[in-house]
């Protein structure tokens, strides 16, 4: 699939049947530009040549049908992975990518270990979620939540992500809510300054993991260019101005992150009553250890006893690998 050119080769058609082609591919979810009958032969025959919609892909299906993982082959042949999530109560999430590879480098992330190859384009991020609207139509259910926590730093693709959201968004396209859309930032601090001004009601998320700089540091290089006091000041003033809530991410690591004095950190800088801590379990990456279950409720039960409201994520997709910090690019075949 290549939409690249989609504003360019349609420009000069006129409005109405620009609408009939984004119904056509976002509403109706064609598979081929044949099935789009309300077009001309002409126009079926020129967008075909143009713009291929089909979507080159291996996926795997986790042991309880409940995660999809897919590897998409984009144009230039570079891999990326995108994870369908499937609820109960018809709630579908669909886990984007943003980059091929990350440049950030975080310790416990296999994305991070590959190092950073390139950014991608909005409609290389909305193929990802496309082929899983259309895998869900047959079923008829739909995509209801993206999260931008795939491979890659969203806040280092800001344009193409926000251009992403905008589409995704269309109430006469994939229509996805702007509250059930939420990005994932390491902390790029020029990133949420700029989301504070956009006039949107997606939701942010920061990946914190430890509430002491130096740890930090060695956790996610970035902390050494962002630290926790510049991201907790740009977010306390996206709070400020937004009123939107805030959740930290926080990865179990065992005896790394997981002790007492981290929960006390922790918890002094979640004084506000906009902010909540998610706890996730570590997947193995090959370098730490997850920390227990038992660990993890000691380390909920001290932050909720001083005042931090505490949600756990629930594990999707460790059997496939396909569970966050997994995403590697890797063929699934091999
Ligand atoms: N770069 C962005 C988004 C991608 S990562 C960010 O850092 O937020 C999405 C989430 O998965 C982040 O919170 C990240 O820290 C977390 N993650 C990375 N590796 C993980 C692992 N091995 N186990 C659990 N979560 C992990």
């Amino acid at each position: 699939m290549n939409l690249e050119k989609f504003n360019d080769i349609l420009k000069n058609e006129p409005s109405y049947r620009l609408k009939q082609i984004k119904h056509s591919l976002f509403v109706d979810l064609i598979n081929d530009w044949q099935e789009a009958t309300t077009l001309s032969k002409e126009l079926r025959e020129k967008l075909s040549k143009n713009l291929p919609i089909s979507i080159e892909e291996e996926s795997l299906v986790s042991d309880d049908q409940k995660t999809i993982k897919t590897l998409l082959t984009l144009e230039d042949g570079q891999k990326i992975e995108a994870v369908l999530m499937r609820h109960t109560g018809n709630r579908n999430t669909v886990c984007l990518s943003s980059q091929v590879g990350c440049p950030l480098a975080c310790e416990f992330c296999a994305t991070g270990k590959l190092g950073f190859t390139r950014n991608l384009s909005s409609f290389e991020m909305v193929a990802q979620l496309l082929f899983f609207s259309r895998l869900l139509k047959k079923e008829e259910q739909r995509v209801t939540n993206v999260v931008f926590m795939g491979m890659g730093e969203p806040f280092l693709n800001y344009d193409n992500v926000l251009e992403a959201v905008r589409i995704l968004n269309d109430k006469d396209g994939l229509n996805i809510g702007a509250r059930k859309i939420s990005i994932s930032t390491a902390g790029i601090v020029e990133g949420i300054e700029r989301l504070t001004k956009e006039k949107l009601q997606i939701n942010l998320a920061i990946s914190l993991h430890s509430a002491k700089d130096e740890l930090r540091s060695e956790l996610m290089p970035v902390n050494s260019k962002y630290s926790l006091q510049k991201v907790v000041g740009v977010v306390k003033d996206y709070v400020n101005k937004t009123k939107r809530r805030v959740m930290f991410e926080y990865v179990m690591i065992d005896g790394i992150n997981d002790r007492q004095s981290d929960a006390n950190a922790l918890a002094k800088i979640m004084k506000d009553e906009f902010y909540f801590v998610n706890l996730i379990s570590y997947n193995p990456t090959g370098i730490f250890k997850p920390s227990s279950g038992a660990k993890i409720k000691r380390f909920k039960e001290l932050l909720t006893a001083q005042g931090v409201e505490v949600t756990q994520r629930y594990r999707f997709g460790d059997n496939i690998k396909a569970a966050c910090g997994q995403l590697a690019g890797k063929s699934i075949s091999t």
